[in-house]
């Protein structure tokens, strides 16, 4: 049975690859239909992410010439996530697949995808065999990063990005997830229902650099934690509760020097290091709480989380 399927495609500053990836989305879409997966009446998005190039005229052009495709333009830059989500609430179909736009992910799997969601699955994770083309420094990080996710309890699938399928159920059920501090690795686990997993390699960019700099990167790891898991937060009590516990035996000890032997002389180690140490845990600790406060501060003023600004 074939399914209408939608394919967003987020685009921040990406004049040099949105023709190609335009070509290639829509010779795909083709094959696609000519197997009999899909139906005529599908759909490309590209959402524009307040791109300050030549994105979005080039967006309205292949609008032009193709009426599978469309556009949608947020009000300024939101990021990533938010322009998955705008394109994933804007986008119809009984399926939306989720792409980047430099196409590093395999889109030849999506046909893989279309297969496991006739069979019923409503999410189905694109994931990575090997990160054989990343930096030996992110391969390393993010293999760190996944781990360390997986010890603090927040529940992702591992070395799986934002390329994926969702069925509508899915996606209707997203909508009610409300947070402004998107992660949505973190949030598509806890909907539930059938899943499937399909495997992939993934290339190069064909052109144009990385959009995603480090401080974006490590914005993106830190919500990734903090919106997901309360674990640094126990990890502080229970290092308090430790530092106490050291304390009381050290009490004990210096009583036991005090009274019962000559050696009490007193010491600059022993009160000069607590100072330093406990100064050091206590800043760190505050920081922990100060990076929960500000989410509860942003989480609080429930500002929206994107505009659009045109549709096509
Ligand atoms: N992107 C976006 N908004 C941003 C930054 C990036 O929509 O503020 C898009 C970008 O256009 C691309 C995808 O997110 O489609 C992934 O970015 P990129 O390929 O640069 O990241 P990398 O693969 O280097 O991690
Ligand atoms: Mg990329």
């Amino acid at each position: 049975m074939a399914i209408r399927l939608g394919i967003v495609v987020p685009c921040y500053n990406e004049e040099e690859v949105l023709p190609e990836t335009n070509r290639r989305l829509l010779d795909l879409l083709n094959h696609l239909q000519q197997s009999g997966l899909v139906t005529a009446d599908n759909s490309l998005y590209f959402v524009d992410d307040g791109s300050k190039d030549r994105t979005w005229e080039i967006i309205e052009s292949l609008a032009a010439a193709d009426s599978r495709v469309h556009g949608i333009k947020l009000s300024r830059n939101r990021g990533h996530q938010n322009a998955l989500l705008a394109g994933l609430f804007g986008a119809e179909g009984d399926a939306v697949v989720t792409v980047d736009a430099d196409l590093q992910d395999d889109i030849t799997i999506i046909e893989e995808m279309v297969h496991r969601f006739s069979e019923g699955c409503e999410i189905v994770y694109g994931v990575r065999k090997s990160r054989a083309v990343d930096t030996a420094f992110k391969r390393s990080s993010a293999g760190m990063y996944y781990k360390f996710l997986a010890w603090m309890g927040v529940d992702v699938v591992y070395n799986h990005a934002d390329f994926r399928l969702m069925s509508r159920r899915a996606v209707d059920s997203l909508r009610q997830y409300s947070e402004v501090n998107l992660f949505l690795r973190g949030i598509i686990p806890l909907l539930g229902f059938p899943t499937a997993t399909v495997y992939y390699d993934r290339g190069e960019r064909f052109a144009g650099v990385s959009k995603y700099p480090l401080r974006r990167m490590l914005a993106l790891a830190i919500d990734g934690i903090t919106s997901f898991s309360v674990m640094p937060l126990r990890f502080i009590a229970a290092l308090g509760l430790l530092v106490c516990l050291l304390s009381i035996a050290m009490i004990g000890w210096v009583l036991y020097l005090r009274l019962f032997t000559a050696a009490a002389i007193p010491g600059w180690a022993s009160s000069v290091l607590p100072i330093y140490f406990l100064g050091g845990i206590q800043l760190l600790s505050i920081g922990i709480l100060g990076e929960y406060v500000a989410k509860i501060y942003l989480e609080t003023k429930r500002r929206p989380r994107y505009f659009i600004e045109k549709v096509i």
